[in-house]
């Protein structure tokens, strides 16, 4: 499994950073975690065809790690015509209004058979013949009663959780409890809704061989991050949009 990160900022782009999305490569087929970024461009500036893109999972409905969805879906329907996608969204509310102003853009016309567009629970499960793919649930939204998940990520017997956005300093104790029960390949944990101090009690039980943090905010956690590195058995570090981890 190849896994390139394609935007690691917070809620808000950065010069040199775009909004959440993650691309994994696996025996030449495309899966995308989270699409707040341009994926589609963002795919052909790595050299890689959109159409082979076969699911788009997502932690949650904000528009950082969903806002591409729609120029992905657009260009699905009316370029990129041999796409076949699955894309798994948290709420119902945001696949209607993608749907809806693709449909609006090209006269009323959306290719349902080949988009897919479908809500999830925290029951969901994906597998075809490259990967396995399962939600944690997380309480980054608990305030206003909307759904949000950690990802985890299974295939050739590597295992990597992305936690998705969680709760403020960590208060509702969603840091995913799967990270201190496996080992696992990697964890790729958001830092805009907590610092060091909150995550530490969690990486001290962590089993993972390697941590990375993306959605840094505000930036000088940065420093935060790197003085944590060495402290553990495993790497701690930051992501950086063009990064590549394989599995
Ligand atoms: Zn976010
Ligand atoms: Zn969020």
């Amino acid at each position: 499994m190849k896994i390139m990160f394609l935007g690691t900022s917070h809620g808000v782009p950065a010069a040199d950073r775009y909004c959440s999305c993650t691309a994994l490569e696996i025996n030449g087929d495309l899966y995308l975690i989270d699409a707040g970024a341009p994926a589609t461009d963002l795919l052909l500036r790595q050299g890689l065809n959109p159409e082979k893109v076969k699911a788009i999972f997502t932690t949650h409905a904000h528009g950082d790690h969903v806002n591409g969805i729609l120029s992905f879906a657009d260009l699905a329907n009316w370029y990129y015509k041999k796409t076949s996608v699955d894309i798994y969204m948290t709420e119902q509310a945001p696949i209607d209004g993608i749907i809806s102003l693709v449909k609006a853009c090209e006269s009323g016309e959306f290719h349902s058979d080949r988009i897919r567009f479908s809500v999830v629970d925290q029951d969901f499960v994906y597998q075809d013949e490259n990967l396995r793919v399962s939600l944690i649930p997380t309480k980054h939204m608990a305030g206003q009663g909307r759904p949000t998940y950690a990802i985890l990520v299974e295939s050739g017997g590597k295992a990597a959780l992305f936690t998705g956005d969680m709760s403020g300093k960590l208060e509702r104790g969603d840091f995913p409890k799967i990270a201190a029960e496996r080992e696992l390949d990697l964890v790729v944990s958001e830092m805009a809704h907590f610092g060091p101090d909150h995550v530490r009690p969690y990486l001290d039980t962590c089993k993972a061989k390697d941590v990375r943090f993306t959605h840094v905010f505000p930036l000088d956690k940065m420093d935060g991050i790197r003085a944590m590195n060495g402290a553990y058995p495993f790497p701690v570090t930051i992501l950086n949009d063009g990064d590549v981890v394989e599995l």
